[in-house]
């Protein structure tokens, strides 16, 4: 079985889901005491967060590609960046490693047109939201992306600074969420675009089929993973 690299941290709350799913992944494959191997590095998210407020994007890439040389040398096969506002630096990261690094647009799209679909709506971070980077990559799989209004996208955004990423859980932002998702005109379906919305809001929330990023990554992961003892 290879290892499965994951830079985490961002936030840990969502990390802590990558790290359980893999597991569960591996034991619902392989079945009896098997587990994932897995090499994780946490960050501290407080300096992450900070450089992503003042838009130093190239100090955080910088940080994470030093983050992800030493998974690789902790004896990753291949690399998750655990976050989807993270992709931003997906280049300067992947640059620093010689393993692959799993690009979560790209499984993400690879469900959705799995599924059938073309038209989602997209919720995450603000930067996911409002930056080229991430919408481009799923568009680059022929996928159509809706956003949310501008006061919709500063709601998502909050919700995930102030509660998500701290372990807060409220059934009135879950509400907000739905109400959000309603709003989509044309929407075929949702992406679950920042990897805490998922400990937030499931599918049985709503009516539109999601796709929660943080399974999909862990998912599309596992099965690189087990490929070599199947
Ligand atoms: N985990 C989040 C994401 O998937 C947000 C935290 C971050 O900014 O990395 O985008």
């Amino acid at each position: 079985m290879l290892t499965i690299g994951m830079l985490g941290g961002m936030s840990w709350e969502s990390s802590a889901e990558y790290y359980r799913l893999a597991n569960v992944l591996v034991r619902e494959r392989l079945g009896g005491l098997h587990s994932a191997k897995v090499v994780l590095h946490s960050v501290d998210f407080a300096g992450i967060e900070r450089m992503q407020v003042e838009g130093r994007w190239d100090d955080a890439g910088k940080a994470l590609a030093q983050a992800a040389a030493q998974v690789r040398a902790g004896g990753a096969d291949l690399l998750l960046i655990c976050t989807n506002t993270m992709h931003k630096v997906y280049d300067q990261v992947s640059a620093a490693v010689d393993i692959p690094v799993v690009h979560l647009g790209d499984t993400t799209a690879d469900a959705i047109k799995a599924a059938g679909l073309t038209t989602v709506g997209l919720l995450g971070t603000g930067f996911t939201m409002d930056q080229p980077f991430y919408r481009e990559r799923l568009e680059s799989h022929g996928l159509k992306v809706l956003l949310p209004s501008p006061e919709d996208r500063a709601t998502v955004h909050r919700i995930i600074y102030d509660e998500l990423c701290v372990g807060i859980i409220r059934e009135e932002s879950r509400r907000a969420y739905q109400d959000v998702i309603a709003r989509f005109e044309g929407a075929e379906g949702v992406i679950l675009g920042c990897t805490e919305i998922e400990l937030l809001i499931s599918q049985a929330d709503v009516p539109l089929p999601v796709f929660p990023t943080t399974r999909l990554h862990v998912e599309a992961a596992v099965e690189r993973a087990v490929q070599t003892v199947l």
